[in-house]
């Protein structure tokens, strides 16, 4: 069997904790008790958004029911401003369990990106424009707002 590098206790000192805890900058789409959700920095097509629990779950496997909810109604929220600002149906809704799965950050998170499976950039590989960021998760959260 190969090695794998599995990490299933929570790291305090995670990315996505030290952006719960207000520690790092992150473009804020929207925030709610049991959520958050901001612009990936590193976008796998233009307004790609991830939403996180307000839980220490590394990975599904510890998401608790009333996280879990709420995270899928955070998504909903997010898709469907999506779906205004790049007048576009198509959005993928993706999450990735475990190293071996891909899953490089350890705080359990739902990927949303207004992409085709077909068509979808590289996973974690370039940096975005921070202005750019900023500009799209204001037009998200706008929308948002306005729901
Ligand atoms: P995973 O590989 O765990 O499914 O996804 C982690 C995601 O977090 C990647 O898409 C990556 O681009 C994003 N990411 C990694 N570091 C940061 C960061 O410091 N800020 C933001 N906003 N996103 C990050």
């Amino acid at each position: 069997m190969t090695e794998l590098n599995q990490q299933t206790i929570y790291d305090d000192n995670n990315i996505f904790a030290k952006m719960l805890n207000g520690d790092i900058p992150y473009h804020k789409v929207y925030e709610d008790d049991k959520t958050l959700a901001f612009m990936d920095i590193m976008p796998q097509a233009e307004g790609h958004v991830l939403v996180i629990p307000k839980q220490k779950a590394v990975d599904l496997a510890d998401l608790e029911p009333e996280y879990a909810a709420a995270v899928l109604m955070t998504s909903k929220k997010v898709m469907q401003a999506q779906r205004q600002v790049f007048e576009r149906e198509g959005i993928i809704q993706m999450q990735l369990n475990g190293a071996q799965a891909g899953q490089t950050v350890f705080h359990y998170h739902v990927h949303l990106i207004p992409s085709s499976i077909h068509e979808l950039g590289r996973h974690a590989a370039a940096m975005a424009d921070q202005e750019k960021l900023a500009a799209i998760a204001s037009q998200l959260a706008t929308v948002i707002d306005a729901e």
